[in-house]
């Protein structure tokens, strides 16, 4: 497979190069040259088994399909249940489907897992070793770390705010015992841990002499992780071409709702999608009135969704361009400089109203949700997760018969404190995670300074 930069002049890759580039150098992002249609999974018995036959033409041309298959059977063993991310009925016609059964308790696992493997394959196929830095405000640093702890041609850096996580997120990063793993309290939010990231990378002596990479959310090899369980819910449910589902989803970054617009576009049987927003609401009123504004961010409930631009829409936006990609890279500049994305009515008629609707929930109402789910069915759900059923009902999703699977993201123990407070329950940590409390934390408080970061991330490297 080749790929191409949603914003036209980046030199075509195939999947290798793409996974360890990320951004390509035009500023775009990458997409596959073609969509694949779905293959036949009859002779699939596992999800490991789903997920390489479904991701195989992705890769085809780089890596080999017995050794792809064995990443990702080795990706999936670390979740703790058999089904991977198993259906979970709660109403008539209404499902979770639960992706928290992985190492850090969120969905970003079911990448991660299998990103943090590809990197080490492809690193050692050329003998290369790379600094992966991140900053994070919780999720994506403790999913990051556990991709990529065993990892022999990886060392990760991840920053955070120093006394701006919570207690739970920092333990998953702090206490893993891994020798290529280093975390940094930085004093400082989580606005200074992404600029000083953003600085490191644009230092060019010290990423060259490092080898910077990242796997962040635009990271195509996520994304391409992500299809897999759209297609598996969709069938397990037993949907057709003609008696599809609808899936609501909890999104910030447009990551995984993207994911499964593609599952679709292969093949999968998926009839549309609920577009879940927090008070960040910006994809929401997209959908709904066609205003793609960025605005200040406000720190909500679900703050994996605390987001102000959602970057993974170029990709989309690429396609509703018609793969143009000097138009997507105007409006992104416009959109840069205006804060503000134009997008024709006509393709909002086209691309996205039959596809995508659309709810905003807030803190109140995430509250509300997770005591109603709780006393409908005994559920406990975490706010993020709270966010698409409560989209569901505001939408009047299932009112036909229509089965609809909403995207559960992080597990309940994730988040405890907004969860007593909606039931009066504390959710436990699973059993992996029960000792969480009583293991040792290793971290490196540094100042918000970009020289002493970069003298940290030398001395933690070259050990
Ligand atoms: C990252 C995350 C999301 C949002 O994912 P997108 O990539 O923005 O769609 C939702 N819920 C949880 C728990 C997350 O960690």
């Amino acid at each position: 497979m080749r790929y191409v930069s949603t914003r036209g002049t980046a030199p075509e890759l195939g999947f290798s190069d793409v996974l360890l580039a990320g951004l390509a150098t035009d500023g775009g992002l990458y997409m596959p040259a073609t969509w694949p249609q779905l293959p036949d999974l009859s002779h699939t018995r596992t999800y490991a088994q789903a997920a390489a036959a479904i991701m195989t033409p992705f890769v085809s041309g780089d890596i080999a399909d017995d050794v792809f298959a064995k990443l990702c059977d080795e990706a999936y063993a670390t979740f703790r249940h058999d089904a991977v991310v198993p259906l979970v009925q709660i109403g008539a016609n209404e499902w979770l489907l639960e992706q928290f059964h992985g190492p850090t308790l969120a969905f970003k696992d079911v990448a991660l897992q299998l990103v943090g493997r590809l990197f080490d394959h492809v690193l050692a196929e050329r003998g290369q070793r790379v600094t992966i830095v991140g900053a994070t405000s919780g999720d994506t640093g403790s999913a990051a770390i556990d991709g990529v702890k065993a990892c022999s041609n990886v060392d990760i850096v991840i920053l955070y705010p120093q006394g701006r996580t919570s207690d739970v997120q920092r333990r998953q990063m702090t206490t893993v015992d891994s020798p290529n793993v280093h975390t940094v309290a930085v004093e400082g939010t989580f606005d200074d841990c992404q600029d000083l990231v953003k600085a490191m990378f644009n230092d060019a002596p010290f990423r060259d002499r490092m080898n910077l990479s990242a796997v962040n959310s635009i990271n195509w090899a996520r994304v391409m992780a992500q299809i897999v369980y759209y297609v598996t819910a969709s069938r397990s449910l037993g949907a057709t071409a003609d008696a599809g589902v609808t899936f609501s989803v909890p999104t910030g970054n447009f990551g995984n709702v993207l994911s499964g617009w593609i599952a679709r576009t292969m093949g999968a049987p998926i009839d549309d999608f609920i577009v879940a927003s927090n008070s960040n609401d910006i994809l929401t009123r997209f959908i709904n009135d066609n205003d793609m504004s960025a605005r200040d961010v406000m720190p909500t409930l679900s703050p994996s969704m605390d987001i102000q631009v959602s970057s993974n829409f170029e990709r989309l936006l690429f396609e509703m361009n018609g793969r143009d990609g000097g138009m997507t890279s105007e409006q992104m500049q416009r959109f840069r400089h205006s804060g503000s994305l134009q997008v024709e009515p006509d393709q909002v008629a086209t691309w996205i109203t039959p596809t995508f609707s659309a709810a905003k929930i807030d803190d109140v109402g995430t509250l509300a949700e997770i005591r109603r789910v709780y006393e409908a069915s005994g559920q406990l759900i975490d706010p993020h997760t709270a966010t698409g059923t409560a989209a569901v009902q505001a939408l009047g999703a299932t009112a036909d018969g229509h089965p609809v699977v909403t995207l559960a993201t992080a597990h309940p123990a994730k988040f405890p404190d907004a969860v007593f407070a909606a039931t009066g329950v504390h959710p436990p940590l699973p059993a992996h995670l029960a000792d969480l409390f009583d293991r040792v934390e290793r971290t490196n408080l540094v100042a918000n300074d970009l020289a002493a970061v970069e003298s940290f991330v030398e001395r933690a490297v070259w050990r």
